[in-house]
């Protein structure tokens, strides 16, 4: 997580420090203040949020302290951890415990996966279904994008390596007929784990709205407590553009939590705050590289250490 937040530690932790320095321990409020507002904006944390923060420092530092960079960044650090723990909780368990948390519900644990197309959403499929094969589970994946044949062909060599079952239905298929068959495959074969990948053409947001909700009632045909997550996968190096979507996706589908792909080289890491500060949606998974192993729990702590040491 350090390396994959490296270029955003650069933008708003080196920056502050480089202030400070420049200052040689004289700085006044407004100019910290201001320099704070910026390198947040910069690194993709949005005018609201950073507007957030920068009052929430401003209203907890002693005017003296203003000289003093360990007290600032301490003080950042610490709201910037409130905002990515205040968010709401999956009430149906998340994917790390599946098995735990649903001791006394019906398996398997069914993942719906949305998205705009490019964001990562096959390979973040394809690494989910790794860690649940390495954590001894039996998965089944779902093909439901079928508008691009590419991607199902990505995502069957994402389900060989870990020995996951795929359903896919021919191209242009009806994506909740794939869906209902997975859930369905997963059931009979008693697997812990399903997880459906779905188109994501946002183009026409009715459209985008009545396959999904489609999707939603085929599972809970066959299982009425699926699905139990629905994550919504988005690009962290497209910053603003992100938060845009998962405004998009919020408004169609009840997402259970987020899934930040390609934070390794990026600066725009601020964006993680942003969405959990305006989407109240818990960030479960960060992607940091393009491997199998390379898809991370997202831990607040973790992500704060990561940017500030
Ligand atoms: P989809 O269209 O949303 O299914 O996107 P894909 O899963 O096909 O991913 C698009 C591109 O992004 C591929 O080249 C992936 O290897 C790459 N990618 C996905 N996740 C990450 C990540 O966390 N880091 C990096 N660097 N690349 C990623």
């Amino acid at each position: 997580l350090k390396t994959g937040l490296r270029k955003t530690h650069t933008q708003i932790v080196h920056g502050l420090d480089e202030f400070f320095i420049s200052k040689q321990d004289k700085a006044t409020r407004e100019e910290a203040l201001e320099t704070l507002f910026e390198l947040l904006v910069q690194a993709d944390v949005g005018v609201k949020t950073s507007e957030y923060l920068v009052d929430k420092v401003k209203s907890r530092i002693q005017k003296e302290d203003y000289s003093d960079a360990k007290i600032f960044k301490n003080i950042l650090r610490e709201e910037i951890f409130n905002i990515l723990t205040a968010t709401r909780e999956n009430p149906k368990g998340t994917l790390e415990n599946p098995l735990q948390s649903l001791a006394d519900k019906k398996l398997p644990h069914v993942v719906v996966i949305v998205g705009v197309n490019g964001v990562g959403k096959t390979t973040t499929t394809g690494k989910l279904a790794f860690k649940s094969h390495l954590r001894g589970q039996k998965v089944v994946i779902g093909a439901a994008d079928t508008f691009r044949a590419a991607a199902v062909e990505q995502l069957a060599v994402w389900a060989q390596r870990s020995k996951a079952d795929m359903i896919r239905l021919k191209e242009g298929s009806d994506p909740a007929s794939v869906a209902f068959e997975t859930v369905k495959k997963a059931s009979e074969n008693n697997a812990s784990i399903c997880l459906i990948d779905t188109a994501g053409r946002l183009q026409n947001r009715q459209d985008l709205m009545q396959e999904l909700a489609k999707i939603g009632r085929v599972i809970a045909k066959e299982n009425p407590d699926a699905p139990h997550e629905v994550l919504l996968v988005l690009d962290a190096t497209t910053g603003q553009n992100a938060l845009q979507q998962a405004r998009v996706f919020k408004e169609v589908v009840n997402i259970t939590g987020l899934v930040l792909t390609k934070l390794d080289g990026t600066a725009k890491g601020g964006i993680a705050i942003a969405i959990a500060a305006e989407l109240g949606v818990p960030i479960r998974y960060i992607g940091v590289g393009e491997s199998v192993e390379d898809l991370e729990v997202f831990e607040a702590h973790e992500f704060v250490n990561a940017l500030f040491s």
